[in-house]
């Protein structure tokens, strides 16, 4: 999403008199059913650089409070996220080179196809589960990332020199957060392992250094890339996390489960009338998610 989209959304929640809520009070009063009517949530995920560049002075133009889901080893690391980098280097190749011979980067005769979304959608799977497989650190996976951009003829380092697809420094989200913006949980590494003693790290890394650049407990989470299953709802529990967003559409009722809640993924792609059917036709609980990601994701088009 770009400056300008964002702009015209927050316009719309200002002119259209919603009630925008930090996500504490809002999830507060919609369980204990003191909602008001046309109450909206901003949340963005991942906390990349351009929410502090770019979001962050446009919600302060408009007086709104919004939360911030903070990726921590990524901020500390400071490149671009892995899987986001993928998905943008496929999507630019998809002209140039559609359909690049990537048997270099798996070690056995490989050719993907990138002239449209399936074929890329396929490509990034393939390349996120060979990193799983190989079980590759985080360093490793940057160094794969790397090698698969230069294949696709993308220059790396002008990728990282622009902070595209990467997460605000530790200074950075301290910053925002000493201006009132919450920043709560969203794993350390980016990922939710299916093992009960791994999970729980995930939040206990990530929570103790968002502890350090904030005031009071975390207990919101969000499910990175939306992705959840049965068993990490008692394991949230346990951690003492009261909410967890998923990517599912949806607004959030007073019978929602806390730790499920709906959202409305707001991108370039819906129109200011979609929004606006949302917003109005089924009130209640909006939130715009990944904002921050969309917009470093326009301002590469521009680039481009
Ligand atoms: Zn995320």
């Amino acid at each position: 999403m770009s400056p300008a989209v964002l702009e015209s959304r927050l316009r719309m929640l200002r002119d259209g008199r919603y009630n925008v809520l930090p996500l504490d009070e809002a999830v507060r009063r919609l369980y204990e059913g003191t909602l008001p009517p046309r109450s909206v949530a901003l949340t963005f995920d991942d906390g990349m650089f351009d929410f502090h560049a770019r979001a962050w002075p446009l919600l302060q133009q408009f007086g709104f409070p919004a939360t911030v889901y903070l990726t921590t080893y990524y901020s500390d690391y400071n490149k671009p996220i892995f899987g986001l980098l993928c998905s943008y280097v496929l999507w630019r190749a998809r002209v140039r080179m559609p359909e690049p011979d990537v048997t270099s980067l798996f070690g056995t005769p490989m050719r993907w196809r990138l002239s449209d979304a399936a074929g890329r959608a396929r490509a990034h799977r393939e390349i996120l589960a060979h990193a799983d497989r190989e079980r590759l650190t985080l360093p490793e996976r940057t160094a794969l990332a790397e090698r698969l951009a230069e294949l696709l003829g993308e220059d790396y380092e002008a990728i990282r020199a622009k902070r595209l697809l990467t997460v605000m420094t530790r200074e950075e989200a301290a910053e925002v957060a000493r201006g009132g913006v919450d920043v709560q949980l969203h794993t350390h590494r980016h990922r939710t392992p299916n093992d009960h003693a791994l999970f729980l790290r995930e939040i206990t890394d990530n929570r103790e250094r968002i502890e350090q650049i904030r005031d009071g407990v975390a207990r919101h989470f969000c499910y990175p890339s939306g992705i959840y299953r049965a068993e990490f709802l008692p394991w949230l529990r346990e951690a003492g996390v009261t909410t967890a967003t998923t990517c599912d559409p949806g607004l959030a009722s007073p019978r929602s489960e806390p730790l499920l809640l709906p959202r409305l993924v707001d991108t370039s792609l819906l129109s200011p009338l979609d929004v606006e059917g949302w917003m109005t036709g089924m009130s209640a609980f909006f939130m715009p998610r990944k904002a921050s990601a969309h917009v470093a994701r326009s301002q590469s088009l521009a680039d481009a």
